[in-house]
């Protein structure tokens, strides 16, 4: 199943599914977009070259429908819906690398040179089926998965009975594969709940899947069958691959294939777990490192979506929070790969307690007393270390340990460590209390207190760069410091000492100012 791609890989590559552009974005699919940045900052931040790939799914019998009602072509509703979906990138500082849609002929093309290699290998035949179909999973059920016997058991909405020739991909013949694949590579699906269902559900035995449809014609022509297009789905998982030059550029292909980290949410997993890999392997392209599937967001104890009223516009929240509080809200107060509540309320406090008191009244108290007591210049750190020093010291390494847990997607973790710094530093100035050491005229232990500070300040905004990057963008302006912050690395510019004495501060404004009423 590892079949050698020829080429050296040296590209961290993180994906997000691609959205159906059916519908505006809300804060669910913003959530995935956001992770995906991070981790994609995070691997910049330790010097990986990255690659990341979002995008649209622009297929499929849900959105030709959706256009029919609206009585346009497919085509012309998809590009009325793609500025929806870019905006939300903008509005949320992501940085993808590449956009991909998969009406594009580069995704076209990739799709029918893929799925001819299954066709030459045996792996796709023909036959009639007849079942239970949810339109809006695009998918067909057994009885006994519906919810009563008639609703679909995502959507909660009563399924159609469908009816069609089809092709079908030999799912079954790669159980055993798949069991190997698990079972070689435990941590392949993430977490290992996931892991678990998708094992389950691979041992309680494959069925094939319908490739194709033929009731419309929206999607991938099948070359050697007129008449029918490709089933969304398989359309849709190929984008990972066909983005990068599967089919097309072996050479750019090899440098970036396997995917890291395919970031879905978990009502996804079994296509990206299960007939990703095995379409993958069936076609002898390697299967990505790993399967990452996060939790559900809930609004007032419902998944969110646009069906239940809980749609709220990513937009709503930047205006009255700002990027990095968003950024740094869904990480900070949600157990990434588990379900969690979001709430104004939570999103509130988390804005007041941990950003502007925490970190932006810090930041704001230290630059103002080297303003005043140092003319805003950084002093050289002078004076004998002491308790409160080793204390700061401690904080500061279960920061930027702790940080690593951002390798794992344990981004609320990394995030709790991070802000033992954060703390760490507010109990600094409280032992050390500079206004006493300035009234006292204890220069050399004010001097050290003063650089300790700012120094501390420079490792945390190189440390929260990859969630809040406007935040530490700010603070870093605010400490003047002669290197871009884009040029840090981890974990070198994290380590303790790396401010220069001399470097002239600017306090300037608020980074977080209080919340307007
Ligand atoms: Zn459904």
């Amino acid at each position: 199943m590892d079949t050698d791609t020829g080429g050296q890989k040296d590209t961290f590559y993180v994906t997000t599914p691609i959205y159906y552009p059916n519908d505006v974005p809300h804060i669910g699919h913003a959530y995935t977009t956001v992770a995906a940045d991070v981790l994609a900052r995070w691997q910049r931040l330790k010097g990986r070259r990255v690659h990341f790939l979002t995008g649209v799914d622009e297929h499929g019998q849900k959105l030709f429908r959706t256009a029919e009602e609206q009585g346009v072509a497919p085509q012309a509703f998809v590009d009325g819906m793609l500025p929806r979906w870019t905006e939300l990138l903008e509005l949320l500082h992501v940085t993808n690398s590449d956009f991909i849609r998969t009406t594009e002929p580069r995704h076209q093309q990739a799709v029918r040179a893929f799925m001819q290699v299954l066709y030459d290998r045996g792996d796709l035949y023909t036959a009639t089926y007849a079942g239970p179909y949810c339109v809006r999973c695009e998918a067909y059920y057994t009885v006994e998965e519906l919810i009563d016997g008639e609703l679909c058991p995502i959507h909660r909405r009563p399924v159609e009975r469908l009816e069609q020739e089809n092709w079908f991909f030999r799912l079954s013949k790669y159980a055993p594969d798949l069991l190997k694949l698990y079972d070689e590579r435990p941590d392949f699906v993430a977490p290992a709940v996931r892991m678990n269902e998708v094992r389950s559900f691979v041992e309680g035995g494959l069925e094939d899947i319908s490739a194709s449809r033929s009731a419309f014609d929206w999607g991938v022509p099948l070359p050697w069958a007129p008449g029918h297009v490709f089933y969304v789905w398989f359309d849709a998982l190929l984008n990972y691959i066909t983005a990068i030059g599967y089919g097309a550029d072996p050479g750019r292909f090899a440098h970036i294939w396997p995917a890291d980290v395919q970031l879905v949410g978990k009502d996804i997993i079994r296509f990206h777990a299960v007939y990703w890999p095995a379409m993958l392997i069936a076609a002898g392209v390697e299967v990505p490192r790993q399967v990452y599937a996060h939790g559900f967001l809930l609004v007032g104890g419902e998944k969110m979506g646009k069906s239940n009223a809980t749609g709220i516009r990513p937009a709503e929240l930047v205006e009255r929070f700002g990027v990095d509080c968003y950024r740094y809200y869904f990480l900070r107060e949600i157990s990434f790969g588990h379900d969690g509540t979001f709430s104004w309320e939570s999103m509130e406090q988390r804005y007041t307690t941990d950003l502007a008191n925490d970190l932006g009244n810090l930041a704001n108290r230290v630059l103002t007393m080297v303003g005043s007591y140092r003319g805003g210049v950084v002093p050289e750190a002078t004076g004998e270390p002491g308790d409160a020093e080793a204390a700061l010291a401690a904080d500061h390494a279960t920061a930027v340990e702790g940080m690593r847990a951002f390798d794992r997607l344990e981004f609320k973790r990394g995030l709790e460590d991070l802000w033992t710094l954060v703390g760490g530093v507010n109990r600094y100035v409280e032992a050390r209390k500079p206004w006493a050491l300035h009234r006292a005229g204890a220069d050399a232990d004010l001097d050290r207190c003063l650089a300790t500070c700012v120094d501390a300040l420079r490792v945390i905004a190189v440390l929260v760069s990859p969630v809040m990057p406007d935040a530490a963008a700010a603070l870093w302006d605010k400490l003047g410091l002669p290197e871009a912050l884009a040029e840090q690395r981890y974990p070198a510019a994290a380590a303790l000492g790396g401010t220069p004495a001399g470097t002239r501060v600017d306090r300037g404004a608020l980074l977080f100012p209080r919340l307007e009423e």
